[in-house]
């Protein structure tokens, strides 16, 4: 696959969190996005006039909203779907510790490819906290780990790779950060190499949790346990039914604000 690992996202948030988990990357801003939709609801249907101008600009606003917690939902259900197929190499992730035995969590969000700032299927940052090299940092914060994967057909197997990345590079953070920038400089490596040098335990290790998960999600479809859902069309699925949900409940007249907006699958 041609996903890699980009260096040093830059970091603007910083919040404390304590328990390691695998957490949906849009949380943190979900329940904000319901709350401003009511806001827009009252305005809408509950204030005596509204113009013309206030009407596009709320329901200009209100797509963004539908758009943001429908991307919520979708990384809810598809990291349900992935612990069904594979629960095992869920819960390493899920109780992964660094080097010192602590806990990290790992924020997983799935984007559009017309989203994504770098044009690979999945990124994981690799940086760690000055003051205390092995700990890992993220846009999330000390102690945390970034991926975004892109909504294609075979995303929860990107993400397996992508999480195989973590297993080796959460208790390796140091020894691999050195490997790392000695083994890929920037404008020298080919991009797509970046993070899978012949040498590469991390991208030995991605390519192994990708075998692991293939073979799981074969069994999956073998004895009919499972049916994982296309994540393209699961996410128009999702978005439909929000927009349903707000005509219903007369935030919108009409669900035609509703952007047909399926990518191309590049997988
Ligand atoms: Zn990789």
């Amino acid at each position: 696959m041609k996903t890699y690992c980009v260096g040093l996202a830059l970091l603007t948030m910083c919040f404390n969190l304590s328990f390691g988990k695998i957490k949906n990357g849009y949380a943190l801003y979900v329940d904000d996005a319901r709350e401003s939709l009511k806001a827009l609801q009252a305005l809408l249907y509950e204030t005596a006039e509204v113009s013309n101008a206030q009407r596009k600009l709320a329901e200009a606003r209100i797509k963004t909203l539908v758009n943001y917690i429908s991307y919520f939902e979708l990384t809810e259900d598809l990291l349900i779907q992935f612990r069904l197929v594979a629960p095992d190499l869920y819960n390493e992730i899920d109780s992964i510790k660094d080097h010192q035995g602590r806990s990290t969590d790992v924020f997983v969000k799935f984007i559009a490819p017309e989203q994504a700032k770098v044009q690979a299927w999945g990124i994981t940052n690799i940086s760690f906290v000055p003051e205390d090299p092995d700990m890992y940092k993220s846009e999330y914060g000390n102690g945390t780990v970034s991926v975004k994967i892109w909504i294609v057909s075979r995303a929860l197997l990107v993400l397996a790779h992508e999480f195989g990345h973590i297993k080796y590079q959460v208790p390796n953070l140091v020894s691999y950060k050195e490997y790392y920038e000695n083994t890929y400089r920037p404008g020298v490596v080919e991009p797509n190499w970046i993070g899978h040098d012949y040498e590469d335990l991390s991208g030995r290790s991605a390519d192994v949790y990708a075998k692991r998960f293939i073979k799981e999600y074969s069994y999956c479809l073998k004895n009919g346990s499972v049916r994982p859902q296309s994540p393209v069309a699961l996410r128009e699925v999702i978005r439909k039914r929000i927009y349903e949900l707000l005509v219903k409940n007369r935030v919108l007249a009409t669900s035609q604000l509703q952007e047909v907006h399926v990518p191309s699958d590049r997988i």
